[in-house]
């Protein structure tokens, strides 16, 4: 078998690269050692967010939301967006600054928000009752998608119409080189030549990269969210709100309320060795139970009935940007990963952005090649990417 690009992953990224390089004539052949979406993708809150810490991702975020809500235009699938907008919502004087020096920040790079006063916070989220003395944003950009499995399904589908080869429950064993450069990849079942190989394993990404001898710097955390029990408290118009200073966010969800967050001193993985696939990673419900209690006064409907827990891991980066571009030193192999928690949302910009890197035209992208990190220890990979983790809604902090 042969192909112009084989993208090692169906999750959102490597999906995404494979629809934008089938879209500009590649033939693309896509590999997963289980199913498209099964493993972070499958299992994200599907939310948007166009604040971002510096334009290039906001640039990124807003440019993924255009392609999220026009899906059906450019791919030719359909694709449920649910246009709701979002609060971002301060409740401590050092956090309401901090907001406001995003709102500034946001505004310069082109996103649409404005002040909110709680009244008007109280009076259009249902489950949300504040106090009175919170400082608010509203993003009237941020959308979500309510399944994410939606996003998995509509990039397959029209990846395979744009003539992309999608083998699951196959997994790349080897990264074959030759004359010192990418020759293509080895599978359980079959050699598959290609020119350009791209890394897109998520939370695999280094072990991925190692076959053909590449550092990557990621490091894998737990994430996780909740789905209460459907409840009237919850309008399913509601928008989404993230409680910055509890670094907690919800939204309406199959009828209850979604809860998730990110908690201090979270969970990371040893980098040295591969993590665990997602369904044996283990699942901590009192995280997200102490991550609702410090939202309970103001949603009392975080407390509902759990219906459904669910995690999986990030990829972090040291900086917290994402990984995207040529492994040094492999002539050949690209990565999409460094997600620090938005790569499901972005996917939508990074496939395009890389897959018109790999055609020869890097943009402004090319700021998030791997080859910006210099040699760095385990132990400073994982320290670094846990500090971004804990800092997602407050990087300045
Ligand atoms: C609970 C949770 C909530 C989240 N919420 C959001 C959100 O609201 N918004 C947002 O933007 N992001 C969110 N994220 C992050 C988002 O899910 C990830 O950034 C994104 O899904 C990463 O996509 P990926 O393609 O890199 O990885 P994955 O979806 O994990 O895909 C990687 C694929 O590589 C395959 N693979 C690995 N090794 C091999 C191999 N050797 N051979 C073949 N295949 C291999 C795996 O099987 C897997 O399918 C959330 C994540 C979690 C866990």
């Amino acid at each position: 078998m042969n192909a112009d690009i084989v993208v090692i992953g169906a999750g959102a990224l490597g999906l995404s690269t494979a629809l934008h390089c089938a879209l500009a004539g590649r033939s693309v052949v896509v590999v997963d050692r289980d199913t498209a979406g099964s493993q972070a993708s499958g299992r994200a809150a599907g939310l948007f967010k166009s604040v971002q810490a510096d334009s290039l991702r906001t640039g990124l975020a807003r440019r993924s939301i255009a392609r999220a809500v026009t899906f059906g235009d450019w791919a030719g699938v359909p694709l449920d967006v649910t246009r709701s907008g979002s609060y971002l919502i301060a409740r401590t004087g050092a956090h309401a600054a901090y907001l406001r020096t995003e709102e500034r920040q946001s505004r310069g790079w082109g996103v649409d928000l404005r002040p909110a006063t709680p009244d008007e916070v109280s009076a259009n989220v249902s489950y949300y009752h504040g106090t009175g003395a919170e400082f608010a944003l509203w993003c009237p950009e941020d959308v979500y998608i309510d399944e994410p499995a939606d996003l998995v399904r509509a990039y397959l589908a029209a990846a395979r119409r744009h003539g992309t080869e999608v083998l699951e429950r196959e997994r790349v064993t080897a990264i074959t080189l030759s004359h010192g450069r990418v020759g293509g990849v080895e599978t359980e079942q079959r050699s598959i030549g290609a020119p350009v190989v791209v890394d897109a394993a998520g939370a695999w990404t280094r072990q991925v990269a190692a076959l053909a001898g590449g550092t990557v710097a990621v490091a894998p955390v737990r994430h996780q969210l909740a789905i209460t029990e459907p409840d009237r408290q919850v309008s399913q118009a509601d928008p989404i709100v993230r409680v910055v200073d509890a670094a907690v966010y919800l939204r309406p969800a199959r009828g209850g309320l979604m809860v998730g967050g990110f908690e201090a001193d979270p969970l990371p993985f040893d980098v040295a060795d591969p993590p665990p696939c997602t369904d044996e990673m283990p699942l901590d419900q009192g995280v997200l139970i102490r991550l609702a209690g410090l939202v309970r006064h103001e949603v009392p409907a975080s407390g509902l009935p759990v219906a459904e827990h669910r995690g999986g891991m990030f990829t972090m980066s040291p900086d917290g940007r994402f990984v995207l571009g040529p492994v040094p030193d492999v002539p050949g192999l690209w990565v999409a990963s460094g997600c620090n928690g938005s790569g499901f949302s972005s996917s939508l910009a990074l496939g395009e952005a890389l897959a018109q890197w790999i055609g020869g035209t890097p943009g402004e992208v090319a700021a998030l090649a791997p080859g910006r990190f210099g040699p760095l220890t385990d132990e400073a990979l994982v320290k670094d990417g846990v500090w971004q983790y804990e800092h997602y809604y407050d990087p300045l902090a």
